[in-house]
């Protein structure tokens, strides 16, 4: 049987509405501020999206754009300012940051409080304990799918792909809070397709056009695609189009259910981003 799709996209939507709404009831007013150094095309993509969404759920924004050749200083003198200012109540800096920036430095000078995207050290120390906390939106939105389809996570076997600070990593410690047996694999793990074909859920997240293969995936599992990769389209020559890190037509006949690329992991990003946003809004009050 045809694996179940997982529409990110429409359950992103009744995030956002759901958001709007509480906006509305609860007379916050929260706001975000987007930092863009640089002219990374992707960079451009999703920052502009995150504006977007957050006006259409009346959320305010500011976004700023910074010059490639922008200091360290400068930056930093940007968030700083940025912490200080009442109508903020998120700071999210795209990254990647331009090679004189040393990124992590600058995730360290944002406000904690403020930190929407969940990466400075007392929000990663916090999640790490278990202790309340700006999530990191990418896990958070994979973690709302999962739910979607397998409402009771406690004893699943869960396998991560990738152990990255902003995806991999995250996702183990909300999966471990979920009480699933989790595995972290990445380029060093031996067996990997074995390793894979044991989990109950399995979550690819390492930027690698289609690299995992409809047999390494368990009967019936949970697939969870983070992967966004722009490859070649055969069928349009000259054309390019996303893919996510598994083989999605094959994987579907295996997969109990399945995201897609686009339109799965990605729109809730967004959704968690202006969710931490509300969250961060209603906690500075
Ligand atoms: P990173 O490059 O930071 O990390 C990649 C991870 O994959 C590393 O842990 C690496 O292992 C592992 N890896 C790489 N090659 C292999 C391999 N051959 N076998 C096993 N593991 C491997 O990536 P990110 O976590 O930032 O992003 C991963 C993907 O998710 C990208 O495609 C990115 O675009 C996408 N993404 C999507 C988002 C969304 O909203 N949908 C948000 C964020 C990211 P090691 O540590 O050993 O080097």
């Amino acid at each position: 049987m045809a694996a179940r799709i997982i529409d990110g996209a429409a359950i992103a939507k009744r995030i956002r509405a759901e958001i709007a709404a509480e906006i509305l009831a609860k007379k916050v007013n929260p706001g975000l501020a987007v930092v863009l150094v640089g002219e990374n095309p992707a960079s451009e993509v999703y920052v502009r999206n995150k504006g977007n969404a957050a006006e259409e759920i009346g959320m305010r924004s500011w976004t700023h754009r910074l010059p490639a050749s922008t200091s360290q200083a400068e930056l930093l003198a940007l968030v700083k300012k940025l912490n200080t200012e009442t109508e903020v109540h998120g700071i999210l800096v795209q990254l990647p940051l331009p090679k004189q920036i040393d990124a992590q430095a600058i995730i360290n000078a944002i406000d904690p409080a403020k930190d929407v995207d969940g990466f400075h050290p007392v929000n990663v120390g916090k999640l790490s304990l278990g202790l309340p906390c700006l999530k990191p939106c990418t896990p958070q939105g994979c973690m709302i799918l999962i739910r979607e389809v397998l409402p009771d996570l406690s004893g699943r076997k869960a396998l991560v792909l990738g152990r990255s600070n902003i995806v991999g990593k995250p996702m183990m410690q909300l999966l471990l809070q979920a009480d699933c047996t989790v595995t972290a694999a990445h380029s060093k793990t031996k067996s990997l397709p074995e390793e894979c074909r044991a989990a109950d859920i399995l979550i690819a997240a390492i930027g690698k056009p289609e690299f995992v293969e409809d047999d390494w995936i368990k009967l019936g599992a949970v697939v969870i695609d983070v992967g966004i990769n722009r490859v070649n389209d055969p069928a349009h020559p000259g054309k390019t189009k996303l893919v996510g890190d598994v083989q999605f037509a094959d994987a579907m006949a295996r997969a109990g259910a399945i995201t897609p690329v686009p339109g799965g992991v990605g729109p809730m990003t967004i959704a968690c981003l202006l969710r931490n946003t509300l969250q961060a809004a209603q906690l500075l009050r």
